[in-house]
């Protein structure tokens, strides 16, 4: 596969991170950023709003390369430490007195300056980096090139924010924010009032729009685009059928050149949600141009997946002790239903038989005592949490298993804790001895083994 899943799944960690923080009233960034492609110059003069109440505990993190000019809230010039981090600085924020609790509103501004590699000297590559090409610019919201509000105490950044960016760059024939439609250049303003990550994507290449999908700078031929989102429109319609939520997301799909020089057989990608990028490996080549669709069934269930944020991420922002439940393991079982309907229902049990090797001699701990979200890894999230759902619809029906996950989404904004899940269960229609016995015979199961025997038990 061109696409190493151990990168991606990476990057889905860190993507994961940013949603637990979700509020009521999203923080909001605004202002302007000036960009010079030939320079490689970012120039910012933001405003950070709607900023959650924190003690002096917080930290504002923001990419090395960046100059701090001022930090000023409504009382005047702040002062502020900062301490050298591997790719990030972290502001401390004092009046030249005490420390300050994080104002509502904070005006920042900076400016970096960027190498710009259109060569082999550069050694490395990753979805921290802010890359100048030549040609493009990626800047993701791990590499931090918008200030990030870290609050110490929770361990956790908030990286999505609403924004109303305006973006000045001379030497840009395309600029995309994520979550918003691309426009072309010189200057473009972006509003959301919904959060996302803010994925920067600037340069010169052309954008190809579709019903359900952007392809920027792909250069993928029209017809082949177009199978493309297909493919893509198919997986939408699927979810907002069965889970009676429209899909109300446009997908964009990023091609650009790394500025590590890989060989011509490594690509590496990242998905900051509802974008995925790809550096080295090209979108055209998945599809297989006589049937129009995906080459291969994880191509098709990776997207999927992908896709299955949009309602346990972007809607349903998870927190608490099932924050990584609740991210990974509906998405998974999602595209594990998307690919039965297109594949056929054998391919759950490929599903299964599969992940019950990689959980051999697995020991869980039940969801009733995780006490926090990291005792949820890896394999438990992508491969054991599926299961569970999975599970749930063996015993109480597809239907059922749909309106779980539908209420859990129209609860979106509650605390997610295992008290959330129970309460969920008995709102869809779960009868209070259906969810002890649940309880009882799958969730409080520890060895990672039985449930996959039990389900291909049933099915095969
Ligand atoms: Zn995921």
């Amino acid at each position: 596969m061109p696409f190493p899943l151990r990168f991606i799944l990476n990057s889905l960690v860190l993507f994961s991170s940013v949603l637990a923080f979700a509020q009521v009233t999203p923080a909001k960034i605004s202002g302007k950023i000036t960009i010079n492609m030939g320079q490689g110059l970012v120039m910012a003069d933001l405003e950070l709003s709607n900023l959650p109440k924190l003690d002096t505990g917080f930290r504002i993190l923001l990419n090395r390369g960046m100059n701090m000019k001022f930090f000023r809230d409504s009382t005047g010039v702040l002062r502020y430490n900062d301490s050298p981090g591997d790719d990030v600085l972290k502001y401390r924020i004092h009046n030249g007195k005490n420390y300050i609790p994080l104002p509502e509103k904070l005006k920042i501004n900076y400016s970096g300056a960027f190498p710009v590699y259109q060569d082999t000297l550069s050694f490395f590559d990753y979805k921290g980096v802010i890359a100048f090409n030549g040609k493009t610019l990626r800047a993701s919201e791990q590499s931090k090139w918008y200030p990030v509000i870290y609050d110490v105490k929770a361990d956790r950044e908030i990286t999505s924010l609403a924004y109303d960016i305006t973006i000045d760059c001379q030497d840009c024939k395309t600029i995309y924010l994520n979550g918003s439609t691309p426009q072309a250049g010189p200057l473009a303003r972006f509003n959301s009032e919904r959060p996302f990550e803010l994925l920067l994507f600037t340069g010169d290449y052309q954008q190809q729009a579709f019903a359900g999908s952007d392809f920027l700078n792909a250069e993928i031929p029209a017809e082949v685009a177009g199978q493309f989102d297909s493919q893509i429109l198919g997986i939408k319609d699927f979810y907002a059928g069965k889970l009676g939520i429209p899909y109300s997301q446009k997908i964009t799909f990023i091609q650009h050149k790394a500025i590590e020089p890989f060989g011509p057989n490594r690509s590496w990608g990242f998905v900051t949600f509802p974008s995925i990028a790809v550096a080295g490996g090209q979108f055209k080549g998945e599809i297989v141009k006589e049937t129009g669709k995906f080459n291969h069934i994880l191509k098709y269930s990776f997207y999927a997946h992908e896709l299955g944020h949009y309602y346990f991420g972007h809607l349903l922002s998870p927190n608490s002790t099932m924050w990584l439940f609740l991210l990974e393991s509906p998405a998974e079982y999602l595209s594990v239903k998307a690919a039965a309907a297109e594949y056929g229902k054998d391919s759950t049990i490929a599903y299964i038989k599969n992940k019950q090797k990689l959980l051999k001699d697995k020991k869980i701990v039940p969801l009733s005592k995780i006490t926090r979200a990291e005792q949820i890894d890896d394999a438990y999230r992508y491969s054991y949490g599926p299961l569970i759902l999975l599970a749930f619809e063996q015993r109480f029906g597809e239907k059922r298993t749909y309106k779980f996950l539908t209420t859990m989404i129209r609860h979106a904004g509650e605390r997610t804790d295992y008290a959330f899940l129970g309460k969920m269960a008995r709102e869809s229609g779960l009868s209070e001895k259906e969810w002890t016995s649940f309880e009882l015979e799958v969730l409080g199961l520890e060895d990672a083994e039985v449930l996959p025997a039990k389900l291909l038990g049933d099915k095969s």
